[in-house]
């Protein structure tokens, strides 16, 4: 989903950038204030861009982007700026907006700058992390924490995803029953290595040709698992 923060204090405009967003395929999400613009913001961490206007009832919205990067966010940001306020554009890229729409703007002029910024935001998240593992039939996209073997998607609990997860980022590598237990369940777990065992039996019930000889999870015999040859 594509979610877009729309902050704008007046009625009028707001609606009208909220219509058009919609019509382009984006999910917005209105604000009227700049607290109200914060609230939001931390209840959808997934809100890819947000439209901030500059003169608010409370605090401004240099003061909203401001507060968004201090946040660590890599949303993109947007200021709408009016006419009149000429050095909102500098201002508003010094606090560290990815680009700024003056008022008052047309329908495609803003569609362009956000489907822009949208790109721009996409691609920085898909490029900082590996989203997608493959081995032989399997890929496994760790953003959406789901395993597919030939295509067909694999019903694995969080506990499986996570072996899995740890399978596929060392292939062909013995791991000891204590390594997955510690990367899997955490250091501080307490019960039995066995766990280990009735975990990798069920993911190779879901996951193997033939569970019984299995040829991707094989077993190192006093020592743990491998993933792959
Ligand atoms: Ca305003």
């Amino acid at each position: 989903m594509k979610k877009v923060l729309v902050l704008e204090d007046e009625p009028g405009i707001r609606s009208f950038v909220v219509i058009n967003l919609k019509r382009s395929g984006y999910y917005p999400i209105e604000a009227e204030s700049g607290e109200e613009a914060m609230d939001l913001i931390a209840k959808h961490p997934d809100i890819a861009i947000a439209l901030l206007d500059v003169m608010l009832p409370d605090i401004d919205g240099f003061e909203v982007c401001r507060r968004i990067r201090a946040s660590g966010s890599r949303m993109g940001v947007i200021m709408l700026t009016a006419m009149s306020q000429e050095m909102d554009k500098l201002t508003g890229l010094m606090t560290g907006a990815d680009d700024y729409i003056t008022k008052p703007f047309s329908p495609a002029e803003l569609i362009a700058r956000v489907d822009a910024v949208f790109r721009r935001v996409e691609n920085k998240t898909e490029t900082e992390e590996e989203t997608e593992l493959c081995y032989g039939p399997f890929t496994m996209n760790v953003r959406n924490r789901t395993l597919e073997k030939n295509g067909q998607r694999k019903r694995l609990t969080q506990t499986e995803f996570a072996i899995m997860n740890l399978f596929m980022e060392n292939v062909g590598k013995a791991l000891s029953r204590d390594d997955i237990l510690v990367s899997v369940w955490g250091a501080e777990y307490t019960g039995e290595l066995k766990i280990v065992d009735v975990n990798i039996r069920r993911l190779r019930m879901k996951i193997e040709d033939d569970p019984t000889y299995p040829t991707y999870i094989t077993t190192v015999w006093g020592y743990g698992y491998k993933w792959g040859s």
